[in-house]
This record gives structure tokens, C-alpha cells and sequence, in this order.
């Protein structure tokens, strides 16, 4: 690795320390269990108070569990740059998803500390609560209160499968903080993450400089036709929901694969996720059927394109099946562009360093996506093994961990030091 500064960061720390949290919640598989508000939680919550206390940085909590460490700057009227993720998993997640920004951010401090570097502007590293959504239903959700997208008192509301709710979870963990949760004053924020997909492994480059997260539309669909026996209806007489179905799924993936030429680096996306059939029987041909459309793609003009002709496309494959579609719209969420001046900041990290970078569009969203609502911020990719994330088996080699994490030294020091 071209080492063009002597302001290093310390590889192997940093990949022990990967290390220690994967060790909070592990699997048999080598994945991670640490499912937001549960007792694993609990314990990476501790261990990054005390690490962040470790190296000097006073600990906050919100009221949404949110954690900030601030290392101070010299200059006490500047604003903090944010740094951070989430230490949240999924139940069957890995190692990096998450954790390697909050470690790595945890890794600058020190840094920074053994340097004998004192900053223009305050540092300060961020756990975000909850960003996977997979018990509560609502993922990026300590980020989404604090941004003001989402309300904290409807939030604090939402249940998991056992009836506990948000408000209940924090205060069984003891993490209830004292401060509000809400947007302060803050100059950036710069998130690490593995990039969860193929690109930057396929091309063979170390640093994804990601430009904002895409436009995307979700659906929830019904189509209703007629439950019939399976072996008396005659083809003309059918009305099979089912069937229909899977011509509506076939319509989503050909408007996935309408764009690009076909490579890794396709920009649309098309998804069916979730099916239910009724009545679900074997030799009933299938009367109902209820399933969830999402696209996504990095073009508004494309999700808008999209909006205007799928519904009428889709429900001309249910009338030619003899059912009736009824597609409801759950959301549309506009692309997210992150600030340029963020994202040069990177870009020119990876310059200084004689790293492979490539310009990206973030696939998934992210906490940075909701706060880059509200000030300038931008994403740091490493390539993680074969693309793959939310499963035990996520992989992420020690020297792409440490390029992130020096990308986001480089980042953050030129923000807090910039002339202003
Ligand atoms: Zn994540």
C-alpha cells in the first residue's frame, strides 16, 4: 500500500479491534447476532463507551440511544465533523456491516491522539441506533429521528414480535440518554461502510467514493382471480392469481433490465420479495395472491418514468390472466445526492494515496442518507467478499478495511482543518 503520509493509522489495531466487537453477539457461522436494544447491543454499546473514554472522548446518549464521542478541537466556535454508523446487526448478519465505521471512526481518534494532533474543528464518532430495521420494522431509525424525518414519539411506539416497544427496549438496555434527540449544529458527517455489493470487488478497486444513495419506489400489490379445482378447469375458464403474479414479477425484472448494456454496473433494480398465495393448497389453483414490488435506480427521472407506466402495464397482465390488480404506492423516497465538497474530500484522499477508486451510487440505504438531509456528508466504500452482507459469511480482507479507514482519516482531518 503506497504510504505518500506518515499520518498512518494503525492497521492492526484497527482489524483487533474489528475483532473485538465481531466477538459481541458471534455466531457459529461467523457471522454476527447483535439485534438492536437486545442484551448484545447492550455490550457493544459498553464496550464503545469505554473505548471511546479510553481514548479522552466524554460519551453522550440521546434519547434515541444515539452515541456521540467528541474529541475537541482548537477552535471552540467550530462545529463538530460527525463520523459513524451503526453496531447494530442483522439475526443472521457479519462482521463489518456497520461495525467497521464506527471502529474505524474509533480508530481516527486514536490516531489522532497518538499523533499529538489537535484538530481546528471537534471530531466526533457516532452510533447510530437501530439502522437495520429488522426487529422494529423501521430501519435507519436513530438517524431518521435525529434528522427530523421520522417522529420520535411514533417511533418510540413501533413494537417488535413480542409487543415490546422502542421506548421499552432503550429503557431495558439503559440507554436512554438525557439529550434530545435532533439535529445540532455540525459541520459534515463522513460514514464508512462495506459497499454490500459486487462492484468495487469486480473491477478490482479498493475505495467506492459513493456520490448519494438512489431513488426508489415500493409498492404492495393484490391481484384477485378465482380459486378453482385444479383438475377440472379448463385453461380458458381459469382466472389463476398465481400466474399473474409471476407475469407482473417477470414485468418487474424486464424493467430492471431494461437500462445499461447488461454488466456488473446496471444501474436499475427490480425486486419481489415477498409472496403470499391463497388459498395455498396444492390442487387449488390459487384464487389471491399478495406480494411487494420495490424498484430503485439512481434516476428520479427513471423512478418517476417508472411510476407513470408500471401500474398500467401491470394490471394489463392481470386483465389477461382474468384477474384484477389493486397496486398501492407505500412509498417513494427521491435520489439523495451527498455534498460535493464532501465527496471531493474523499476522492482527493484517494488521489493523495495512490489508491483504485471509482465514483458509486450507494444501492442500500444508509444513516448517511438521513442525515445528508440536513448537512453536508458523504460514504466511504471497501469492497466486501463476493458483494455479499446481511449474512454470516460477510468478508472483508484486513488491508481493504484499513484503506477505508485511512480514506476516512484523510477525509475528516482535511474537513476539520479546512480554512473556513
Ligand atoms: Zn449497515
Amino acid at each position: 500500500m503506497p504510504a505518500l503520509t506518515n499520518q498512518r493509522i494503525d492497521d492492526a489495531r484497527l482489524w483487533d479491534t474489528l475483532m473485538q466487537f465481531a466477538a459481541i453477539g458471534a455466531t457459529p457461522k461467523g457471522g454476527v447476532k447483535r439485534i438492536t436494544l437486545t442484551e448484545e447491543d447492550r455490550q457493544g454499546r459498553d464496550l464503545f463507551r469505554k473505548l471511546c473514554e479510553a481514548a479522552g472522548c466524554a460519551v453522550r446518549v440521546d434519547s434515541m440511544g444515539n452515541m456521540f464521542a467528541r474529541r475537541p478541537g482548537r477552535d471552540a466556535a467550530r462545529l463538530p465533523v460527525l463520523m459513524g454508523s451503526h453496531l447494530d446487526s442483522q439475526p443472521t448478519g457479519g462482521k463489518f456491516d456497520g461495525a467497521l465505521g464506527v471502529i474505524a471512526g474509533l480508530e481516527v481518534l486514536r490516531t489522532l491522539n497518538d499523533l499529538g494532533l489537535t484538530t481546528e474543528a471537534p471530531v466526533e464518532l457516532v452510533n447510530w441506533t437501530d439502522e437495520e430495521g429488522c426487529r422494529f420494522g423501521r430501519a435507519m431509525m436513530g438517524s431518521a429521528v435525529w434528522s427530523g424525518i421520522q417522529p420520535e414519539a411514533a417511533v418510540k411506539a413501533l413494537t417488535d414480535e413480542t409487543g415490546m416497544s422502542v421506548a421499552e427496549g432503550l429503557a431495558a438496555i439503559g440507554y436512554v440518554g438525557p439529550e434530545p434527540c435532533a439535529v445540532f449544529p455540525a459541520d459534515a458527517m463522513f460514514e464508512l461502510h462495506i459497499e454490500q455489493g459486487p462492484i468495487l470487488e469486480a473491477e478490482g478497486k479498493q475505495i467506492g467514493i459513493v456520490t448519494g444513495a438512489q431513488a426508489q419506489i415500493w409498492y404492495e400489490a393484490e391481484v384477485l382471480g378465482q380459486d378453482s379445482h385444479a383438475g377440472t378447469t379448463p385453461p380458458v375458464a381459469r382466472k389463476d392469481a398465481l400466474l399473474a403474479t409471476a407475469r407482473i414479477i417477470a414485468l418487474v425484472d424486464e424493467i430492471m433490465r431494461e437500462e445499461g448494456a447488461g454488466g456488473i454496473a446496471d444501474p436499475g433494480r427490480g425486486t419481489v420479495g415477498r409472496l403470499a398465495v391463497f388459498p395455498n393448497s396444492p390442487n387449488v389453483i390459487p384464487g389471491a395472491t399478495k406480494f411487494n414490488i420495490e424498484f430503485r435506480n439512481p434516476s428520479d427521472a427513471r423512478i418517476v418514468e417508472i411510476a407513470a407506466s408500471f401500474p398500467a402495464r401491470a394490471a394489463a397482465i392481470a386483465a389477461q390472466n382474468g384477474c384484477t390488480l389493486t397496486l398501492t404506492q407505500v412509498f417513494r423516497i427521491e435520489a439523495q445526492p451527498f455534498d460535493a465538497s464532501c465527496v471531493a474530500l474523499v476522492e482527493q484522499a484517494v488521489e493523495k494515496l495512490g489508491f483504485s477508486g471509482r465514483r458509486m451510487v450507494s444501492g442500500a440505504g444508509h444513516d448517511a442518507v438521513h442525515v445528508a438531509t440536513r448537512i453536508p456528508t458523504a460514504m466511504i466504500f471497501t469492497p466486501c467478499k463476493d458483494g455479499l452482507s446481511h449474512n454470516e459469511a460477510e468478508s472483508v480482507e484486513p488491508e481493504e478495511a484499513a484503506a477505508g479507514t485511512q480514506i476516512l482519516f484523510e477525509a475528516v482531518l482535511a474537513r476539520a482543518n479546512r480554512a473556513i
